[in-house]
């Protein structure tokens, strides 16, 4: 599931492509450089590049993707874990959750490093560090650890009672980068949100971050990939969905939903083309 684009953002970037709409829906002029897919993938890339263009309704205009959050960080990411749960956790389950945060994300960056090491496509960081600096939980003791390793948010609750990191910390309500009213400043901002939810079935992601089952992503802390976190994921850095059409010849890849449990060739090189097209806005 898709959940993209910040509401408030939305609505400003709909009256701005009013004002301006050639301005923010033409495609940036691209290099043609270091652009070199498998030849059978250039035709589904293409086919689904011209599927975004023609149904993102900002596309060139939203600048809180997962790319431009880590080029605000020059390299890293910071995470808030949600444990929407009354499921105890250990300091063994809170170290477990951070390691397969890592694993797994650190799957998808892995995806911009070519194989001699350099980064695809003018692509920074060849490595990206996850920092986990908050919890949010309903209830303090639901949590089993008395250090001081992360930020703790207890009884903090949205709209619809679920718990969250502090808002002056999150940089979905901040995308400006200003976190002057976060208790520990920017350093200890979060990007995005691993939401866990108890009963929560299936997945959602977006630039917030990425929602599933509490259950199913303790259940999966040891597997090599927990794809419904990776489908997610993907979601956070733009790529879509495919619930009603195939690119050609692709039958089986993470983000069309049930066909496939890893990151795919055609995965990795949808990823990249992302950011071909989104990296002139950094001068690269
Ligand atoms: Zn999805």
């Amino acid at each position: 599931m898709r959940t993209r684009l910040a509401r408030l953002g939305a609505v400003i970037a709909a009256i701005f492509a009013l004002i301006a709409a050639p301005a923010v829906t033409a495609a940036p002029a691209q290099a043609a450089d270091q652009w070199s897919p498998p030849a059978n993938l250039v035709q589904p890339l293409g086919e689904v590049w011209n599927h975004v263009e023609s149904t993102y309704p900002d596309l060139y205009g939203f600048r809180n993707y997962g790319w431009d959050q880590i080029m605000a960080n020059r390299g890293s990411v910071n995470y808030c874990v949600r444990w929407e749960s009354d499921a105890p956790v250990s300091v063994a389950l809170r170290d477990q959750v951070h390691a397969a945060l890592k694993k797994q994300f650190g799957k998808w960056m892995a995806a911009m490093v070519e194989s001699n090491g350099a980064g695809h496509n003018a692509w920074p960081y060849t490595s990206v560090p996850v920092n986990v600096v908050g919890w949010a939980v309903k209830n303090r003791s639901t949590l089993q650890w008395s250090d001081n390793s992360v930020d703790i948010y207890a009884g903090r609750l949205d709209g619809e009672g679920a718990p969250q990191c502090a808002p002056e910390c999150g940089r979905f309500f901040h995308q400006d980068g200003d976190y002057s009213k976060c208790p520990g400043g920017a350093a200890r901002h979060y990007d995005q949100s691993l939401w866990l939810t108890k009963g929560f079935q299936g997945g959602a992601g977006g630039d917030w971050g990425q929602r599933v089952g509490q259950e199913y992503f303790t259940s999966a802390l040891g597997q090599e990939n927990i794809h419904i976190y990776l489908h997610e994921v993907g979601h956070t850095f733009g790529l879509d969905d495919f619930y009603d059409w195939s690119p050609t010849g692709q039958c089986c890849f993470l983000m069309k939903a049930g066909s496939a449990a890893q990151i795919t060739e055609f995965d990795k090189w949808m990823f990249r083309d992302f950011w071909r097209h989104l990296k002139s806005r950094y001068g690269l």
